[in-house]
């Protein structure tokens, strides 16, 4: 393994543990990351809890979710995949049932930007899929195949977030840090804009603050990250060592 792969590896980990830390994934849900720029495969954790991540348990996946690997994969891993299919610009994607989204997926109201730090949310409603429209009306909702990858990726669209109706939502970056933070902050949006909606009429951010707001604080992603790696690897800073796989 490279020293860009090990390192990648090393924070993938570090990813997964982060989200849990922050409520973001539970028992369930997942992280990825693409292996470089422009390439067709991806790390994502065998079929295990999160927080229960090692380096030893990372799969290279193809975008068709195939692996050399025998042990059992995730059965959402198409999200994934569809998505990096999809988005040449995406480097990581987080799959959650992120708590305080799951309302904003099964009700009329549209999920907004209500504070700078979700700024890339966007000015339009955040997309959300409608498994029903591709799987009818008795499936598990869960996305096992690639063509319910793709659906879910053409609602994506450009944009950072859709949520999946009765289920959760995807988050994606332009880096692991960014996508990460992204998840983390659309679970706090959500969690505020029902609460602003609890008490009147919520003013958004509007397009011009949103796009703002995106581009300012976006680029302080890292920041974020170096906080909660330290939650989760205490004494530990960015730059020093990293564990490779089978080795923590
Ligand atoms: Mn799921």
């Amino acid at each position: 393994m490279t020293t860009h792969a090990a390192a990648q590896t090393a924070d993938l980990v570090v990813a997964n543990h982060i989200l849990v830390r922050q409520g973001v994934l539970d028992a369930f849900g997942h992280v990825s990351v693409r292996t470089a720029p422009g390439a067709d495969t991806f790390w994502l954790s065998r079929n295990l809890a999160p927080g229960s991540v090692t380096g030893a348990d990372l799969l290279e996946h193809d975008l068709d979710g195939r692996t050399d690997d025998p042990r059992r994969p995730y059965l959402e891993r198409f999200i994934h995949a569809e998505i990096y299919r999809r988005r040449p610009d995406v480097m990581a994607v987080v799959h959650s049932h992120s708590p305080s989204v799951v309302p904003f997926s099964v009700v009329a109201a549209a999920m907004r930007p209500v504070l700078h730090m979700a700024g890339f949310l966007g000015e339009r409603a955040t997309p959300v899929f409608e498994i029903s429209d591709v799987a009818g009306d008795a499936s598990d909702l869960l996305i096992t195949s690639s063509s319910l990858g793709a659906a879910l990726a053409k609602t994506l669209g450009d944009a950072s977030v859709a949520l999946m109706r009765g289920h959760g939502a995807v988050a994606v970056g332009s880096s692991l840090q960014e996508a990460v933070y992204r998840a983390v902050y659309t679970e706090v949006n959500a969690h505020a804009q029902a609460a602003a909606l609890a008490l009147g009429q919520p003013r958004y951010l509007s397009a011009g603050e949103a796009a703002t707001a995106s581009a300012t604080i976006g680029g302080q992603a890292v920041r974020a990250w170096d906080v909660w790696r330290e939650q989760v690897r205490p004494g530990i800073t960015a730059g020093d060592p990293v564990t490779g796989p089978g080795e923590e």
